[in-house]
């Protein structure tokens, strides 16, 4: 690695500061963190790495600004949403580059998905925050949706803009304020919200950033008094953590954590179709989706026909072209190693494989893997391996479909295909998951994302994921 090479095209600049109660502040101590471009493996900026005195103080403002914000009309919350998604559309271009240096994602998916799926969501929630129903009548009660107070929200690498939006826009709308601890890979996106949203005139501490590493300044805001509801996106043994802190403080909690979803390709269905863009759905962003369909499952008869395909379709994703590096050299070691263990498991490598791809110089890269002949059973059908890593399952009927499915301690999301529709749907009913799409249903930004079973508490998105940010009062008379 070099040092720092400053100004990349379009990528916006590291501040060596936080975002507290409206303005840069030089961070307490001395640590910084290097965001490492994961292509390149350079140096592309330093951020600090905050501590507890830098989550107090952005804990506090964020406390001070709370009343006015919390009173401030709906619909004027929602303008100032509005506002800030007309300005991320703007800098899209620039939202783009600066996902693409930091994650790795290649230029067109981070334009298509890291940079458009927070706009739309941010949009969906100027709008919710106009017309949601934050006061309704019961008999002879009024009841009010009002803020939960101090959100402290705690997010991943792998969506970075996304996840933040996820919370922050709700929150916001809400009419929370909020203290943001960002992932220390990708803090750049992070900053850039934040110089967004002072630009569109939010009032001073009604967000603020502070970057830093998890257990430091993640754990200081996962456990600072002053925090009402703690979001919190990532692995799943931090979440239990996390989750066990806000239970002995009583406060609120939402968790999204990790996922092993499975693809379920009835006997009948379109099988081309379903193993391709199952493939497709795992080997975007690298395979760096808590929601990925990892777990291929398809009939005896037509299994050795999904795995020719599967196979096909994974020779398409050229890493360095099509199929981005991992975020970083201990994630590519992780997935090296499930690759590893699948062999030793007994499961045949179809495509792929633990050797680093040839021909690329630099860069944290791994061969689109595709594994056959998988049990339920191994680590590799259990796991989360958040890589470009799809294992194909063989079921021989319906009933052991459904529980190869939810045979994992995971329950996020999911996909069904069949000839019938009615019946993948009545599938899909039993399947034990938060979200399912059906016949390549497309991703909807207002449907309730989240886990069922150890994926997670809560819900993301849409009004479900603005009542996660709501308490309840209700007044007689
Ligand atoms: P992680 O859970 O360690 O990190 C997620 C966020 O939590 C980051 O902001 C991190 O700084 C913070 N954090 C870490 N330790 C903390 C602590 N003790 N207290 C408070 N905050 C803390 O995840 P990771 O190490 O970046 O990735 C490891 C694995 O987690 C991945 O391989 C993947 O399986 C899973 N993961 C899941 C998701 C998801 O969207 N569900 C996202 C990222 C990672």
């Amino acid at each position: 690695m070099s040092g720092p090479a400053t100004g990349a095209a379009g990528v916006f600049q590291a501040r060596d500061a936080h975002y507290i109660d409206g303005k840069w502040r030089p961070a307490a101590g001395e640590e910084r963190i290097d965001v490492v471009n994961p292509t390149t493996e350079q140096i592309i900026g330093q951020v600090p790495a905050g501590d507890a005195r830098d989550v107090d103080a952005a804990v506090r403002a964020a406390r001070a600004a709370l009343p006015g914000w919390a009173a401030t009309a709906p619909a004027e919350r929602g303008a100032l949403l509005a506002a800030a998604r007309e300005l991320m559309s703007a800098r899209r271009a620039e939202i783009a580059a600066t996902v693409s240096a930091e994650l790795g994602a290649p230029p067109a998916f981070a334009a298509a998905v890291h940079a458009n799926l927070p706009i739309s969501v941010m949009r969906s929630f100027a709008t919710l925050a106009a017309e949601y129903e934050f006061e309704e009548r019961v008999g002879n009660s009024r009841v009010f949706q009002e803020p939960v107070g101090v959100v402290g929200a705690i997010t991943p690498w792998n969506y970075p803009l996304h996840q933040i939006v996820a919370k922050a826009a709700p929150a916001l709308a809400a009419g929370c304020t909020v203290v943001l601890k960002p992932a220390e890979d990708t803090p750049l996106v992070a900053q850039l919200l934040a110089a967004i949203l002072d630009e569109v005139g939010l009032p001073a501490g009604v967000f603020n950033v502070v970057t830093g590493l998890g257990p430091v300044a993640g754990q200081a805001l996962a456990e600072h008094p002053d925090v009402d509801l703690v979001s919190f996106t990532g692995s799943t043994a931090v979440g239990r953590r996390i989750g066990a802190a806000a239970g002995a403080a009583v406060k609120r909690v939402a968790l999204e954590l990790g996922g092993k979803s499975a693809n379920v390709v009835l006997p009948g269905a379109d099988l081309a179709k379903a193993v391709n863009v199952g493939i497709a759905n795992v080997f975007a962003n690298s395979g760096q989706t808590c929601s990925a369909w990892t777990r291929i499952l398809v009939d005896a008869e037509r299994y050795d026909e999904a795995v020719g395909i599967a196979t096909e379709a994974a020779a398409k994703y050229l890493p360095g072209q099509r199929l981005g590096p991992v975020v970083n050299a201990k994630q590519r070691e992780r997935v090296r190693g499930y690759i590893r263990r699948g062999v030793e498991e007994g499961a045949r490598i179809v495509a792929g494989g633990p050797e680093a791809p040839e021909g690329l110089g630099t860069g944290y890269y791994i061969q689109p893997t595709v594994f056959a002949d998988v049990r339920p059973e191994m680590a590799i059908a259990q796991e989360e391996i958040f890589g470009p890593v799809v294992v194909l399952i063989r079921y021989e009927d319906e009933e052991d479909a459904l529980r190869i499915a939810n045979g994992t301690v995971y329950g996020l999301a999911g996909a069904v295909w069949g000839a019938d529709e009615d019946a993948a749907v009545a599938f899909a009913r039993r399947m034990e998951t938060g979200q399912v799409d059906i016949n390549g249903g497309r991703f909807n930004p207002q449907a309730p994302f989240g886990g069922y079973k150890q994926s997670g508490v809560g819900r993301e998105l849409g009004a479900h994921g603005l009542a996660e940010y709501l308490q309840t009062k209700s007044l007689q008379f």
